[in-house]
């Protein structure tokens, strides 16, 4: 298919690779621009026949319970991001040299001649905060957008929906880069990079590759983490259009080309005139919600995507001081008895735990879940100083606590050997007797929460609703 824009759609034999957010929309869509759809599903339960039924009505087919075998005549496959590339499907549909795209390379072929550019975030931890952190400052800077990829508004209803916007701001998961190969941002910023999904990925490399994808083609600016070389190394890497620049964050006093911190101001000294001798105010430390050190830096990351589209410094502290971070982010719930409780749910995995351990100085940690292959030596060995007690539950608290025991060995802990729902209460009231005034009693499980919880949601809602039980009973 190429790598520029489908205009004729009619008649083309397009598979759409799972039911799903992204299938089901897809396969609409493809239906509607006059394409054949088939759309191919490993499941085949009531909820899926359900979804069936309703595509079929419309006239797409449904394959239930046969994601892996390619349909004949396949042109092109669309799919869920979620897909692990070796899937036998695929492995067919690169011998046929059929293309395979997922939803975001989906949209970004789609798109109108006139479309909005799109300023790009990937990294391990802060995509989400940082997307709605850059969205917010464009707006504040008048132009019309929207927080859109992996959060809010799905991509294809922003490149298709009557909806005009200026510029979009678009968080992007390792997945959906992965299967992105024609994607080409304004600008676009890696905040990190750590060891996750890489059983999906198969490797670090083969994960940092994918997260690398999404400097490519960049026109102004490569926005990179200056303590995670990593991020750098990418940038290094990628094959971008003439005059596009390398740009750092730091939490430390910046260089040229960097945004930085001093004397806690948030400083631009890469656009600005004569970024050798000045710098450019853009906000106070105090203007970022949380004001935790990651969270700083995944402000002045928005800040950098913000400044290459050329947005005023105003407009980044308006913006920033407009944020306010989603549920289950390092979230104050509430204060009982001197003791201040955190609710930071979306900490599934270590590096953003060690970011939410390393914001307060004297913790009592709530931790534990499923470990998705993770191991703990290094956030327990790095965060063991602020460490006043740990309270462990869910599947894989074993690892944790033989971390602890090798790395912390003065740090109590209780090990409530639970695995059901009801657990959070019993680990809330064992921290509050751990705690002393001044002590934050935090929720960072450094894992997935589907042992015990639908989701970290629910996991995070349990907590607070501990929380406010002992508030009552205090
Ligand atoms: P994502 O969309 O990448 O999952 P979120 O913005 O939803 O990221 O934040 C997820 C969790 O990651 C937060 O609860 C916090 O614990 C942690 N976190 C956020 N930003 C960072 C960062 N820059 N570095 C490390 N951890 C972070």
């Amino acid at each position: 298919m190429g790598s520029g824009q489908v205009t004729d759609w009619q008649g083309k034999n397009v598979t759409v690779a799972g039911l799903g957010v992204s299938g089901i929309p897809a396969a609409k869509v493809l239906h509607g621009l006059g394409a054949k759809v088939t759309v191919v599903n490993d499941g085949d339960d009531a909820r899926a026949r359900a979804q069936a039924a309703e595509l079929e009505a419309l006239g797409i087919a449904v394959r239930l319970g046969d994601g892996a075998t390619l349909p004949e005549g396949t042109e092109l496959v669309v799919t869920a991001p979620g897909w692990k590339p070796d899937k036998p499907l695929f492995t067919a549909a690169r011998e046929a040299g059929v293309d395979i795209w997922g939803d975001v390379e989906l949209a970004w072929r789609l798109r109108g001649p006139d479309a909005a550019p799109w300023l790009a975030v990937t990294g391990t931890n802060g995509k989400t905060t940082t997307v709605q952190m850059l969205a917010e400052i464009l707006k504040a800077a008048g132009l019309r957008t929207a927080a859109v990829g992996n959060i809010g508004v799905s991509l294809l209803d922003a490149v298709l929906g009557e909806e005009q916007y200026d510029v979009l701001a678009v968080e992007l998961s390792s997945y959906q880069l992965h299967w992105a190969p024609s994607l080409r941002a304004h600008s676009a910023a890696v905040l990190n990079l750590a060891p996750d999904h890489l059983d999906w990925h198969g490797s670090m490399e083969a994960y940092a590759a994918d997260k690398g994808r999404i400097y490519e083609g960049n026109r102004v600016a490569c926005v990179y983490n200056v303590a995670d070389k990593a991020t750098e190394d990418l940038v290094r890497e990628a094959d971008v259009e003439e005059g596009c620049r390398a740009i750092g964050f730091t939490l430390g006093a910046p260089a040229p080309s960097q945004l930085g911190v001093v004397d806690g101001i948030l400083v631009d000294r890469a656009f600005v005139e004569n970024r050798q001798k000045s710098a450019q105010e853009l906000a106070e430390v105090s203007d970022v919600n949380p004001p935790a050190p990651h969270n700083i830096a995944n402000a002045l990351a928005a800040a950098a995507l913000a400044r290459a589209f050329g947005v005023h410094p105003k407009a980044v502290r308006d913006g920033l001081r407009a944020f306010t971070p989603d549920a289950h982010r390092i979230a104050h719930v509430a204060d009982v008895a001197g003791v201040s409780y955190v609710d930071d749910s979306k900490a599934t995995n270590t590096h953003a735990a060690e970011a939410s351990l390393a914001a307060y100085e004297s913790i009592v940690w709530i931790a534990g879940g499923l470990a998705k292959g993770a191991v703990f030596e290094e956030l327990v060995a790095k965060s063991a100083g602020h460490l006043r007690a740990a309270v462990l539950m869910g599947a894989d608290r074993a690892l944790i606590r033989e971390a602890l025991a090798r790395h912390a060995p003065e740090v109590p802990v209780v090990d409530l050997d639970r695995t059901d729902t009801g657990a959070m209460l019993a680990a809330v009231q064992e921290a509050q007797r751990l705690a002393r005034p001044g002590d934050t009693v935090l929720l960072a499980p450094a894992c997935a929460s589907m042992d015990m919880f639908a989701n970290y949601n629910q996991r995070g809602d349990a907590f607070a609703e501990a929380v406010r039980e002992l508030g009552a009973g205090a």
